[in-house]
């Protein structure tokens, strides 16, 4: 500097061109559950208030700064494939960020794949769920290896034989990312592969053969030629596979390594260049010979490997509810800091509108899958049973479908550094599809309510006592029944009207709940906003809320306090 320069003083003041005020701040160090009413309310109805204590934990310890950053880094840094080594030998090789890896030991440490199978009982699913649900929030694409684990249980405990080998391991709370054989492992993920490139909905068009080595049938060995056009977490050490066999499309257990330590050929060609999903990898492979153990009965293989969906499905209704959270707390907290036009964004009668029908769509979801939950808890009472059933299909289909929506407007509500990569929403609205798409895309689950109901007609009874829980206490939600109740007595065209079916089916099941167990102020406003026959019923775009609402009250209940 020189000190002898008479203007340097002056040119330095103008340097200085603005202070920064009337900004945001980063929604970091805050407790995700304790922050979240509407989780702790559901937690507590739905039979696992004893898991209280260690979410609080858990939102705690999730909601540093340090720990939400390994979300950031996961998705920055996505999955790289090798297919060879250096040498040329073939590794079909993925590696992470070690963000992710850190994510996935949280999720398995904590038993987000396993709980309700090795502490079964009362509120195990509404308390495994819960935590799936704020670890959501901090990394969704990490959750797909840990939805499939957890969900391949079911599939797998139909050949108990197989089921005693590999379920301790895939339950174990142990996380062991290396490339090695099963065998030098005590704990194991497991992928899904249905998919391929003629037909992902439709799996009875799969080509891949299963040729059996020895003696055919359940827990025998198989080795399969073909190939899968989706095989998310190809670095899992195991997937459910669905072939044709001879007597038919069968389920198999496939490892990535043979007993005797060799590779199994189920090469990876390349992974898919996702718009969302980052940190998660999702690969083409090809099998050549790979061996694999028949899970299930011959020929039976949808019916094996559909209580492994019924279960991801489940997780895609988790997984959603969670995105619809954490945009919709970004959302809370920066209105209830910036200012526009002389007030703060959350005390402008518009933006309360906007913001208070975001948390609504929240409430819906959230109850819906915190009941949903319980239901799983309660498989061997047949209403429970026949409910999820039908249910799961109905909630995957809205809360999936109304995600993106929310996203994008929950993404609004920030303006335009919303839509700066360095803004969260970038990541939550490329997400917002993914759900909704797999595991049975939206028409896909609409035919599967019609099934179960051509199926098991209980269904519908059991759906409509479920209603009846909630009758006479508001006027909008026992009209809305009372026309669901007439569509069904029309069947003509079912098939062509079965989504807007699913649809008022999803609100007023929504709505039941939150009449029954949400404050009264979030139930009305839910019932006048989406229940509402003369304005033609459903929901039009977000910030339509009618008159007499208290906005006020359902923002306060939701925004967190960071
Ligand atoms: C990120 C990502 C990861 C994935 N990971 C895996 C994985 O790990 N393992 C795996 O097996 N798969 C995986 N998938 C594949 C996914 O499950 C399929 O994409 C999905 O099941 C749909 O199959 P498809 O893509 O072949 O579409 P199609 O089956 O061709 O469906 C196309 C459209 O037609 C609709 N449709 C289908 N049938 C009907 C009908 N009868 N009437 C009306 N409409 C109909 C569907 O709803 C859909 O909208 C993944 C997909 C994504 C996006």
């Amino acid at each position: 500097m020189n000190a002898t320069d008479p203007g340097l003083k002056d040119r330095l003041f103008l340097a200085d061109t603005h202070e920064v005020i009337n900004v945001s701040r980063e929604l970091t160090d805050f407790n995700l559950y304790e922050q979240d009413k509407a989780l702790q309310d559901a937690v507590q109805r739905e039979g696992a208030a004893a898991a209280h204590e260690s979410l609080m934990d858990f939102g705690q310890r999730i909601g540093t700064a340090e720990y939400l950053d390994l979300g950031v880094q996961a998705n920055r840094f996505g999955p790289e494939l090798d297919t060879h080594d250096r040498f040329g030998n073939r590794v079909d090789l993925v590696k992470f960020h070690p963000a992710y890896h850190a994510l996935m030991t949280t999720s398995i440490e904590n038993g987000l794949h396993s709980s309700p199978w090795t502490e079964p009982g009362p509120g195990a699913h509404v308390a495994r769920a819960a935590r799936f649900y704020l670890h959501s929030q901090v990394d969704a694409g990490h959750g797909c290896p840990i939805t499939m684990t957890f969900a391949a249980v079911p599939s797998l405990r139909t050949t108990p034989a197989l089921a005693a080998l590999w379920e301790p391991k895939i339950t174990a709370r142990v996380y062991d990312p290396r490339n090695v054989p099963d065998a030098q492992k005590a704990g194991l993920t497991i992928g899904m592969a249905m998919t391929e490139k003629q037909g992902g909905s439709d799996v009875r068009a799969n080509t891949t053969r299963a040729h059996p080595i020895g003696i055919e049938g359940p827990g025998q060995a198989y080795e399969l030629v073909g190939h899968k056009f989706f095989v998310s977490a190809p670095m899992c050490d195991a997937f459910l596979v669905l072939a044709q066999a001879p007597g038919g499309l069968s389920c198999f257990l496939l490892p990535r390594w043979r007993p005797d330590g060799s590779k199994n050929p189920l090469q990876v060609l390349r992974l898919k260049r996702k718009m969302g999903n980052v940190s998660n990898a999702s690969s083409e492979t090809e099998l050549r010979g790979a061996l694999a153990w028949m899970v299930g009965e011959e020929g039976r293989g949808v019916r094996t490997i559909i209580e492994m969906v019924a279960m991801t499905r489940f997780d895609c209704m988790i997984g959603s509810s969670a995105g619809q959270r954490a945009a919709v707390a970004q959302a809370l907290h920066h209105c209830s800091i910036r200012s526009a036009f002389g007030a703060v964004l959350n005390q402008q009668p518009l933006m309360r509108n906007v913001l208070a029908d975001l948390v609504l769509e929240h409430e819906g979801s959230l109850a819906l899958t915190m009941r949903m939950a319980r239901a799983i808890d309660h498989r061997n009472d047949r209403h429970e049973d026949l409910l999820v059933r039908l249910v799961t299909a109905v909630g995957k289909y809205w809360i999936c479908k109304r995600t993106p929506n929310h996203a994008y407007e929950s993404m609004e509500c920030i303006g335009g550094s919303g839509v700066m990569e360095d803004s969260p929403f970038p990541r939550l609205f490329r997400e917002s599809p993914v759900n909704a798409i797999w595991e049975g895309s939206g028409n896909v689950q609409c035919l599967d309510v019609l099934r179960a109901m051509q199926k098991t007609p209980e269904v519908v009874q059991v759906y409509f006592a479920e209603l009846a829980k909630a009758r006479g206490a508001n006027a909008a939600l026992d009209r809305w029944t009372a026309s669901l109740q007439a569509e069904f007595k029309d069947l003509s065209d079912i098939e062509y009207r079965a989504r807007d079916i699913v649809d008022r089916m999803a609100l007023a099941i929504q709505a039941a709940l939150l009449v029954q167990h949400a404050p009264a102020v979030v139930a009305d406003a839910f019932c006048a906003s989406r229940l509402d026959d003369q304005a033609g019923g459903g929901h039009r775009n977000y910030g339509t809320l009618p008159r007499g609402v208290d906005c006020a009250a359902i923002i306060e209940r939701a925004t967190p306090q960071a």
